[in-house]
């Protein structure tokens, strides 16, 4: 019996660019262009001061392990134990994501490691951005 796939977030027009940008191999964050401040996930205007112009941007895929917890249950699509990560990126903005590349142990997994974005495809309109320690 194949797998059962994990859950994939459907694209809406607000994410279309980010999922673009995945199928890409690029990590697209969106900044206001009246205060500065990068933000994610997607939205039509800035949080911070509402203003609507705001412009899409290659973030580097460069970030640190901010939070995380261990499911040790299975959920369709992954092998437990695994962990999910909350991960600070360098330009700002937090990101939900898995760890690859790495135990999934509180020993292995340290808060504040450097991570850097991998993009794992699923299908033809979605490619998750995960994470895994990064190779300096
Ligand atoms: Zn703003």
């Amino acid at each position: 019996m194949p797998e059962p796939s994990r859950a994939l977030p459907q694209p809406t027009p607000e994410t279309q660019h980010f999922w673009d940008g995945t199928r890409e191999g690029e990590l697209r964050l969106q900044r206001c262009d009246g205060c500065g401040k990068a933000y994610f996930p997607p939205r039509p205007f800035c949080a911070s001061c509402g203003s609507r112009k705001v412009s899409v941007f290659k973030a580097s895929g460069k970030g640190t392990l901010w939070s995380y917890v261990i499911h040790h249950r299975p959920v369709a699509g992954f092998t437990p134990p695994y962990a999910i990560a909350v991960v600070q990126l360098a330009e700002g903005p937090r990101m939900m994501s898995n760890i690859v590349e790495c135990a999934q142990t509180p020993e292995a997994l340290q808060l504040d490691m450097p991570l850097e974005v991998v993009f794992e495809k699923q299908n033809d309109s979605i490619t998750l951005p995960l994470f895994r320690p990064a190779k300096g």
